[in-house]
């Protein structure tokens, strides 16, 4: 199945094609065609499934006819980092056509964006609070708004932006296209479905529930002591085959590269490599040749290898479900494995979720000199000091560290090719 069959414009197909997407990912391949007919979608989907291109693909293709220049797409996200990332996004893909967007969030001068907002824009990626503040201030006209999307719901949610999203809705057309995703489907968000969305098509990708078998570990640290807290895990704690997780494909390539020049095997997974590069790092992972795969979400839909003993989340997953797809890679043959998850100041808010999808208080572990304390975190789980890797507790068996012989580890790996992804990146 290629792109060629959602027919979309030449000038669209060449951004998609220059960006290496090769086959459409479940949810582009199911949300894409009912968005091109104009019909609502709510779709239940984790951030990376590629669920940004599944709706800017067809807002571009919408936005190619009719006049230009005016805010005829509004995409509302929780974070400004979904916001610039959605932003980016439809730079990418919508270049050719030259479709133009804008990014609006809070804690940056409102004036540049003011003065944005007078230029040209087609699409707006708006943080709600910051968005609200537009439009009391009447520096932004949505009475041109074609299609409205609402992204990771559920993390607006939580972060209590509902009410803002609702009062946003009051100043857009009431004629429009709603599309509404959510990583999770809680009672209040099914509300707002019901009252924004008409008779719309529900689009389910990926859900799944925790795996009970994994432990999770939480790490509270600074961004910049994040490489070091890594090696010292890994130097420390017995792992056959560890999955890193990063959110970015380059910050996957620099921590395999820092980890490399320490000496560990590692290798990493992720969109900016050719498709044979992507091969040898998952066959050098599945044989054993790298201990350490370094991967960003997406990518890692490629990787099935039923023995992988730990999961570690050097960037926090953008979603509790993303965290659920993540650590659902370790714990599956064996039952039993163990999820490693560093956490920034920026990442309280996913935190507090996580605390409610796995119904328990964080574990948070303190490593000298590498985590910082959780002074910031309301509902404060109690700090346990070294439970799990901080003190070298390796109970006789072997510790994973720096130029360990690859023909020393037992061959526990295997790989599982009938759920290869078609579409890994
Ligand atoms: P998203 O879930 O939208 O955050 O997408 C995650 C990543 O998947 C981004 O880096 C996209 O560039 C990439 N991506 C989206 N669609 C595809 C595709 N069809 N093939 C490969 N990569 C994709």
């Amino acid at each position: 199945m290629s792109f060629e069959k959602f027919k979309l414009d030449a000038k669209i197909m060449a951004c998609v094609q220059a960006l290496g997407y090769r086959v459409p990912t479940p949810i582009q391949l199911e949300s894409i065609p009912p968005i091109m007919e104009g019909r609502d979608v709510m779709g239940l989907a984790q951030t990376g499934t590629g669920k940004t291109a599944a709706f800017v693909l067809p807002i571009l293709q919408r936005l190619m006819q009719g006049p230009r220049g005016h805010i005829r797409a509004l995409i509302i996200a929780p974070t400004r980092e979904l916001s610039e990332q959605t932003h980016k996004a439809i730079g990418q893909l919508g270049r050719r056509a030259q479709i133009h967007s804008a990014s609006i969030y809070g804690g940056v001068n409102i004036n540049g964006q003011i003065t944005r907002l007078r230029d040209k824009v087609d699409i707006v990626s708006a943080c709600p609070g910051r968005l609200l503040d537009h439009i009391h201030r009447k520096t932004i006209d949505l009475s041109h708004v074609e299609v409205l999307v609402i992204d990771e719901a559920d993390h607006m949610f939580d972060m209590g932006f509902l009410p803002d999203v609702r009062k946003i809705v009051k100043h857009l057309p009431a004629q429009r296209q709603t599309l509404l995703f959510s990583a999770t489907m809680p009672e209040d968000i099914r509300s707002l479905a019901n009252d924004l969305l008409t008779n719309p098509v529900n689009i389910k990708i990926g859900h799944t529930a925790p795996v009970e078998t994994v432990s999770h570990k939480f790490y509270p640290v600074q961004m910049s002591s994040k490489t070091d807290l890594l090696k010292d895990i890994l130097d420390k704690t017995e792992m056959d085959s560890v999955l890193v997780f990063t959110r970015t494909k380059s910050r996957a390539k620099s921590v395999a590269l820092q980890l490399d020049k320490s000496g560990y095997k590692v290798t990493s997974l992720h969109g900016n490599l050719t498709q044979q590069k992507r091969q040898q790092s998952l066959d050098g992972f599945r044989d054993g040749r790298y201990e350490i795969m370094v991967a960003t979400d997406i990518a890692a839909r490629g990787i099935d290898v039923n023995k992988i003993s730990h999961v570690i989340n050097y960037d926090m997953p953008s979603t509790t479900d993303a965290y659920t797809h993540r650590i659902g890679r370790t714990g599956r043959a064996t039952k039993t494995g163990d999820a490693f998850t560093f956490v920034t100041g920026d990442d309280l808010g996913l935190a507090h979720s996580l605390e409610r999808v796995l119904g328990e208080k964080l574990e948070y572990q303190s490593v000298d000199g590498l985590t910082m304390s959780m002074p910031v975190y309301d509902n404060a789980p109690s700090h346990r000091n070294n439970r799990g890797n901080g003190g070298n507790q390796n109970n006789g068996r072997k510790l994973f560290s720096p130029k360990s012989k690859m023909n020393s580890r037992p061959k526990q790996r295997s790989f599982d090719s009938s759920n290869r992804s078609q579409w890994a990146h």
